[in-house]
């Protein structure tokens, strides 16, 4: 039996802010207290850096280290470990994937497909490359609802496409990509794919090897995770033919003043010192999410997201954006006239947490000839109780600004 008020046992931050309503797990979750503990712990009893000492508290800590890169290959459905690196969240996998792999393979005219809903960083780093290079940038539409029209995302595929990149779920509409039928598509064009996980990866079925898609990032923090710590899942068959665009220590085999020698991958996308404390937590949020039984999550998460939807629906003035049949447990609305960070101001006072703005989406804002929204995300520990409150305080906002 799913049960919130148990979950909610496991997050320290509710013991210590009993009042909290937090209700902006797509800007980033709450974190048990097995990721906090494995983390402390780390530094109180086992601080060493990897891959250098040969010590035994540097090699266990280095064998830890790479037991979390296999436990992630693992909870991805990656066929080896070392299709996994270790960087400091999605925007800097996105970015590694931009310079690394898509510039040094484009040329003038050739394009780049994503859509109008993609968070900047799976926007600006394309944008950029395509800029540099003479390429083009092409934005697959969608409809008012915030789904993908696939007909005409087809017809955007070329032989001129040298990259698909699209999120698996959208942190603004709470849009459920079909993400199979996208690589479907592309792939029968030879065309890489790569799917931003960020607000997918810690309540969905992940089968990178299955899915067969040639890049899958996500960011460690929406999953439960610490701040700092991101994947980057890549074929083989690309990495190694990808140079590493970040040098440093640890990411080489021979270094001579002429030429240096790369170490294989993935430690050649990892120089320098990483976020070893940040990547030990990490395994334990992999621990923590694999700990439940991901329907009983998947129908709760689905509850909460029924509930709000028909709470706020009922409050006059209220316009849900992003009405997708397919959504994950994220509802963006607008109220009236009423600015969304009016609404997430008096939230606030309210102790409810909830993001108002673009979301880092502006081109997705443009669309919907709006500035901004508010935004409710859900996680594992939220009640169907505080649904209620938020909707009640919502309904007060109506009536402060309107009078009525
Ligand atoms: N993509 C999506 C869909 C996101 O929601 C976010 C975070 N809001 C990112 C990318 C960027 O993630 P991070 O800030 O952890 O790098």
């Amino acid at each position: 039996m799913f049960d919130p008020q148990q979950i909610r046992t496991h997050f320290p931050i509710f013991s210590h802010r009993p009042e909290l309503i937090y209700l902006d797990n797509a800007a980033t979750t709450q974190k048990p207290i097995s990721v906090i503990r494995a983390i402390s712990d780390f530094y109180e009893k086992e601080n060493t850096n990897v891959h250098r000492g040969i010590y035994e508290m540097a090699a266990s800590t280095s064998q830890k280290y790479e037991e979390v890169r296999q436990k992630t290959a693992d909870f991805i459905g990656a066929a080896k470990k070392e299709e996994i690196v270790f960087t400091s969240g999605t925007t800097a996998s996105i970015n590694l994937v931009a310079q690394s792999f898509l510039i040094p393979r484009l040329e003038t005219g050739d394009e780049v497909v994503i859509s109008m809903m993609e968070h900047h960083v799976n926007l600006i780093p394309w944008q950029q490359a395509c800029k540099l290079k003479g390429a083009k940038l092409v934005v697959a539409p969608i409809n008012k609802a915030g789904e993908l029209d696939l007909k005409i995302f087809k017809s955007l595929l070329s032989e001129r496409t040298k990259l698909v990149a699209v999120t698996h779920v959208s942190n603004t509409l709470g849009t459920i990509n079909p993400i199979g039928e996208i690589l479907e598509m592309a792939h029968k064009r030879d065309i890489p794919v790569l799917v931003d996980g960020a607000q997918s990866a810690a309540h969905f079925d992940i089968d990178v090897e299955a899915w067969d898609v040639d890049f899958f990032v996500f960011s460690g923090h929406k999953m439960y995770g610490p701040t700092g710590v991101g994947i980057l899942y890549g074929k083989e068959e690309h990495f190694t033919k990808m140079l590493p665009v970040h040098f440093g220590g640890n990411a080489i085999r021979e270094v001579r003043f002429e030429e240096t020698v790369f170490a294989l991958p993935p430690r050649c996308f990892e120089p320098g010192t990483p976020n070893i404390a940040g990547v030990i937590g990490f395994g334990q949020a992999i621990d923590f999410v694999s700990s439940f039984d991901k329907k009983g999550v998947k129908y709760h998460l689905q509850r909460l997201t029924e509930l709000a939807t028909e709470k706020l629906q009922k409050v006059k003035g209220v316009k849900i954006v992003g009405t997708a049949k397919n959504k994950s447990p994220v509802i963006s609305f607008t109220l009236g006239n009423v600015h969304p960070h009016d609404v997430a101001t008096f939230l606030g006072a309210e102790n409810i947490a909830v993001r108002a703005g673009h979301h880092c989406t502006q081109p997705l804002m443009d669309f919907y000839k709006i500035p901004g929204t508010s935004r409710i995300s859900f996680a594992i520990y939220n009640t169907m109780e505080e649904v209620e409150r938020m909707a009640i305080v919502i309904k007060e906002i109506q009536r402060f600004f309107n009078g009525r």
